[in-house]
């Protein structure tokens, strides 16, 4: 297949193993468009696809992958276990449906979508994660929306750090201390509405920064990103878009545009609160 040549550099995790520090994200996207947006995905160059199983779209993402005549090992495959899910034997079930509609023998990277602190059971299913990665079936193990307190609980309970934790990240709402805490810990952040679900475009700091660079908001923000550190995973189902939100990486932002950047934030959440949200 042709590709884009432009490397995404890739993270070290606390594991040994890799990941891309840009992904292409498909929440939302419905089953039947989802084969042909992670084909131009692919085609674009990105080569980290994170889904879940709340989605729906995990066997469009195989679908793409398969028809794409790329090796397994080339692209690295996200999914997420679902809130009613929790639980030993649940999780273990979750994970073998996952596997099954995504194809293959291994998910790259399975991530706890939410911790569901209502029903107490993230520490037991964390521990089934863990029993998964040792078993060869997980590659690297994470979780999504973890606060520190639900960090420090897993990490206390298992001694196993967790590679990933995916979060609600974009210039609006920068979550300094979780950040320090993972940077701490060795746990990466992946940023999640990495481009605040596209409402950013039109700040007026992002818009002139982007004038001057000769670049999209789109691009500016995702670059922040890279700069910070961050693993992104854009979403959108526009071939234009997911080029554009591909080429990051031909620029630089400097250290007073990073600054204008980070007093964006205003601790402002546009998806839900973690110590709350049960329904996926
Ligand atoms: P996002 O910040 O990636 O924004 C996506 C929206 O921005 C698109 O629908 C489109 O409207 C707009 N957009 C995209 N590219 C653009 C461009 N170049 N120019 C102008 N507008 C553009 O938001 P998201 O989809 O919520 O998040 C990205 C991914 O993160 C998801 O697809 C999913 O994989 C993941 N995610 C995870 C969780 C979680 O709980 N773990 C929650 C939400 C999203």
């Amino acid at each position: 297949m042709t590709t884009q040549t432009t490397s995404v550099p890739y993270m070290d995790l606390n594991d040994g193993n890799h990941m891309p520090q840009l992904g292409f994200g498909v929440f939302q996207v419905p089953l039947e468009e989802t084969t042909e947006a992670v084909a131009h995905a692919l085609r674009a160059g990105y080569r980290s696809i994170d889904t879940a199983a709340a989605y729906g779209n995990e066997e469009g993402v195989r679908d793409a992958l398969q028809a794409s005549g790329l090796d397994r090992g080339e692209v690295f495959i996200t999914t997420k276990l679902f809130n009613t899910e929790h639980g030993r034997d649940r999780a273990r079930r979750a994970f073998e449906a996952s596997l099954s509609k995504l194809g293959g023998d291994y998910i790259d990277l399975y991530l706890i979508h939410w911790p569901v602190p209502s029903r107490g059971l993230y520490e037991e299913t964390w521990e089934t994660l863990c029993a998964l990665r040792d078993e060869g079936r997980v590659r690297s193990i994470g979780v999504s929306n973890f606060q520190i307190d639900h960090l420090e609980r897993i990490i206390d309970a298992t001694g196993v750090v967790p590679s990933v934790n995916q979060i609600e990240l974009h210039p609006r709402l920068q979550q300094p201390e979780l950040r320090r805490f993972h940077a701490d810990r060795g746990i990466a952040t992946e940023a999640w509405s990495p481009l605040g679900q596209g409402e950013l475009i039109d700040d007026p700091v992002i818009e002139e920064i982007a004038a001057e660079h000769d670049r999209t908001p789109a691009q500016v923000i995702l670059r922040w990103h890279i700069q910070l550190g961050n693993v992104v995973i854009p979403k959108s189902v526009t071939p234009s878009r997911i080029r554009e939100n591909f080429r990051v990486f031909e620029f630089e932002l400097g250290d007073e545009e990073m600054r204008r950047l980070s007093e964006l934030d205003r601790g402002e959440r546009m998806g839900p609160d973690p110590d709350t949200f049960v329904k996926p």
